[in-house]
């Protein structure tokens, strides 16, 4: 970074990423004016064309499930954005297919809570060919038991935070040592606290605490949710014990999950961080995503 700003005129931070974001749900050339300058689609996108004001992103293409699995009987998930796969003889097409679309993430379903989920032959079968093609797993896992077979089957990372159950401590230990979580605690009720959310940040706290890895995400496209960064997810994140600095941790990871993501911009945040960690997450929030261009201009 070779801008400097003059003191007190504001932090710049490499490019914040949301990495649980579903930009067929949004506009998602409001990100950047929101903060966010980069993102990981988790379902349901593919590129429609150059967008320079798009935020730079990588992306999974297809939810990767069973026939009748979630999400594909979901009011907001169009036919075409699922692939379902029936065993294990069918793994391997289903990952290349979303190679060929350009994914850079496979991203797989396991919610026994809305239908179906794959057997553990089939699943074992999909992370195998994902890694083979060099693509790490992002699953959404739900319903008992569903987090700890993936881990087991070898996923990388979960879409949002387990919050089915709270996890053993054995357990979350040993995803510690290997696995990435996607934060999302604020989906659990936008800001009225429910069960969920409290089972999601008590797994998330000791995650964080035994040393696992932690990005920012807030699954952007469902439910009502500022474009941009979430004021919630912040404090969410700082009440399950990550500092100021952790948080900014999880938003500015330089390779996510390992993948490389274009990074056009910045992110900066106007006026001077506070020393009080209280007032963080509302100074946090103003931040907005600029090109090196722009930040020049504000030199
Ligand atoms: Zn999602």
């Amino acid at each position: 970074m070779t801008t400097h700003l003059s003191p007190g005129r504001g932090a710049v931070y490499p490019g914040f990423l949301d990495a649980h974001v579903h930009l067929a749900l949004i506009d998602p050339v409001m990100l950047p004016s929101g903060g966010i300058a980069r993102v990981l689609d988790l379902g349901g996108w593919l590129p429609d064309g150059p967008r320079p004001s798009m935020p730079d992103l990588a992306y999974a293409h297809q939810f990767v499930t069973v026939p009748g699995g979630y999400p594909s009987r979901a009011d907001w998930a169009e036919p075409a954005w699922t692939c379902a796969v029936s065993g294990a003889a069918d793994a391997a097409g289903a990952v290349d297919l979303q190679a060929a679309a350009g994914a850079s993430v496979l991203k797989i379903t396991l919610n026994s809570e809305a239908g179906p989920v794959l057997g553990g032959e089939a699943l074992l079968a999909l992370v195998g060919r994902a890694h083979h093609r060099g693509l790490p797993v992002v699953a959404h896992a739900e319903g008992a038991g569903e987090a700890e077979r993936a881990f087991s089957a070898g996923v990388d990372a979960f879409a949002h935070t387990p919050f089915s159950e709270r996890l053993g401590d054995d357990l979350v230990n040993a995803m510690a040592g290997r696995m990435t979580w996607i934060s999302t605690l604020d989906i659990h009720g936008w800001g009225s606290r429910t069960a969920a959310f409290e089972i999601a940040s008590d797994n998330l706290r000791r995650f964080h605490g035994s040393g696992g890895r932690v990005l920012y995400g807030t699954d952007l496209g469902n439910g009502p949710l500022r474009l941009g960064l979430n004021l919630r997810e912040i404090v969410a994140l700082l009440g399950a014990g990550l500092t100021p600095d952790d948080v900014l941790a999880a938003l500015c990871s330089s390779a996510p999950l390992g993948l490389t993501v274009a990074d056009t911009r910045v992110t900066f945040v106007p006026g001077e961080r506070p020393r009080d960690p209280g007032a963080f997450a509302d100074w946090l929030v103003t931040a907005r995503a600029l090109t090196r261009p722009e930040l020049e201009e504000l030199a």
